[in-house]
């Protein structure tokens, strides 16, 4: 092995690599703290063809290599376990190529979503994916794991904003399909098969992805409401009143906001009465949405669909209401352990799913504390419980495979996925096995090996053994 480490060495330079346990300590942990692994070399290639020459080694030598962004993903995915060789894209930070006319960019995999959307927004563009890691987040490892975030109403997942790819496969050789057509029926659209792939069959190196038109205008309303069908109608009354310019549409609980006041310095809350639901909304487009907007939440209000709203106006009251929304998650780690499941159900069946899976999951262990939020109008929930404060914790969480079942059974039965935008990684492989047909799961082994016959690109991760 230490040839082929020297060797791997020679071709990313003194820069290129880390040896030091120190500084890849922080690649091996994953957000949660949930996953920690274990690596001896950490690759940091520089350019496309620095990548090419390292997997062209590895194939060579079947050493196998765990492909790392911005190490936000929640399901284990970027983590290498078996000591692999954990290759960070971080050094291919270029954008190539901004083309307002064709409104596209060409970005290289190690780019920071926030440095993408600036550079979109000094050409009066915009980049339509959006959220909480933006951060750290990084192209790569959006179209990697098809991440969605909370403007996936309007604009849809990655997946629907990758125009072109450039993928390195599991030989070495460059796949160049770098186009920024948006029409292109040549036969099987090859770059699907990598967005979502969590590094499983090519390692990307550059996408090329869509960019839209600043909307003039933009207004952002928290609204309480008394249930979750409230809040389902409140989103169809929306997206009519508005022409279907919603971009988002966020549903929190109660028990998540007291969580956000708890937690992070400087919120309030922007109601003067408790609500059990809220819902983050936003409208964008031409001058004039605004009062569209308004006039819907009135209307909304009238009816009872909606008990009370608080309306954004300024840019600083647009970011505190969507900070309470964003901290979120950070806000339950910061409580404590917590059994989470990102899932989706077809909206018509959200109500019934949420009463039915926290009844169940309450039933089964009666300290879990429901704190539901989500992308209520993509039909993603995340349905999280924490964990009793100083309670048997360990015994609560050696026992979260059987809640993580309890409700992936029903997300099943209500025909939903156990996995609406975090991916599959190491955490939810048992569940892709248990729920996808054994077709599906023989048609993705099948791609696996011919893609990666030795198995080299991210082993252990997404498709079941
Ligand atoms: C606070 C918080 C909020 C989040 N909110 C959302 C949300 O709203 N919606 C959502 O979809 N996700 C969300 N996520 C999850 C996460 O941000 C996404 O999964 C993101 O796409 C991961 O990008 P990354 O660069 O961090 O990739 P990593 O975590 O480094 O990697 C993720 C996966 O992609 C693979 N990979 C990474 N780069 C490449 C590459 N260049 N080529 C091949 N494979 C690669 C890795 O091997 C791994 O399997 C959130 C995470 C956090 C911490």
């Amino acid at each position: 092995m230490s040839d082929v480490f020297e060797t791997l060495k020679a071709i990313v330079g003194p820069k290129g690599f880390s040896e030091d346990p120190a500084e890849i300590a922080p690649h091996l942990e994953e957000w949660r703290s949930k996953y920690k692994g274990r690596s001896s070399l950490l690759l940091k290639p520089a350019s496309t063809q620095e990548v090419s020459a390292v997997i062209t080694v590895c194939c060579q030598t079947h050493t196998p290599v765990v492909p790392q962004g911005g190490n936000t993903g929640l399901v284990g995915g970027q983590i290498p376990f078996e000591n692999e060789i954990l290759l960070s894209l971080s050094r291919l930070n270029r954008i190539r190529n901004i083309d307002a006319r064709d409104a596209s960019m060409v970005v290289e995999a190690g780019v920071v979503l926030a440095a993408a959307q600036a550079a979109a927004d000094e050409k009066n563009l915009m980049v339509a994916l959006s959220l909480a890691s933006e951060g750290t987040t990084t192209i790569g490892g959006l179209i990697s794991t098809n991440a969605g975030g909370v403007n996936v109403l309007r604009y849809g997942m990655m997946r629907e904003q990758v125009l072109g790819l450039e993928v390195v496969l599991a030989d070495g050789r460059v796949l160049d399909l770098l186009r920024t057509l948006r029409k292109d029926n040549t036969g099987y659209d090859l770059k699907q098969v990598f967005i979502g792939a969590e590094g499983t069959l090519g390692i990307v190196t550059a996408g090329a992805i869509k960019l839209f038109p600043r909307p003039a205008q933009r207004a952002t309303a928290y609204a309480a409401v008394p249930d979750v069908p409230s809040a389902v109608a409140l989103l169809a009354r929306l997206q009519e009143d508005t022409n279907g310019l919603l971009n988002a549409f966020e549903l929190m609980s109660r028990s998540g906001l007291e969580l956000v006041l708890a937690h992070i310095p400087g919120v309030k809350d922007p109601l003067s009465s408790p609500s059990p639901w809220y819902v983050l909304c936003e409208a964008s487009g031409p001058v004039g949405i605004d009062a569209a907007f308004q006039k819907a939440l009135e209307t909304a209000l009238d009816d009872g669909i909606a008990t009370d709203v608080a309306i954004a106006s300024s840019e600083t009251q647009h970011q505190e209401l969507w900070k309470l929304r964003e901290s979120m998650s950070e806000a339950q780690k910061l409580e404590g352990p917590s059994l989470k499941h990102d899932v989706s159900v077809p909206l018509s069946a959200a109500a019934a799913f949420i009463e039915t899976a926290i009844a169940a999951v309450t039933t089964a262990l009666p300290s879990a504390r429901p704190v539901p939020f989500g992308h209520l109008g993509d039909g993603n929930l995340n349905l999280n419980f924490q964990m009793a404060r100083g309670g048997n914790t360990a015994h609560n969480l050696a026992r979260c495979d059987e809640i993580q079942q309890i409700v992936h059974d029903i997300v099943h039965d209500y025909g939903g996925s156990f996995s609406a935008e975090h991916g599959v990684g190491v955490m939810k492989r048992e569940a892709l096995r248990r729920y996808k047909s054994a077709t599906e799961v023989d048609l993705m082994r099948t791609l696996k090996h011919t893609l990666d016959p030795k198995n080299i690109l991210n082993p252990g991760k997404l498709v079941p053994d």
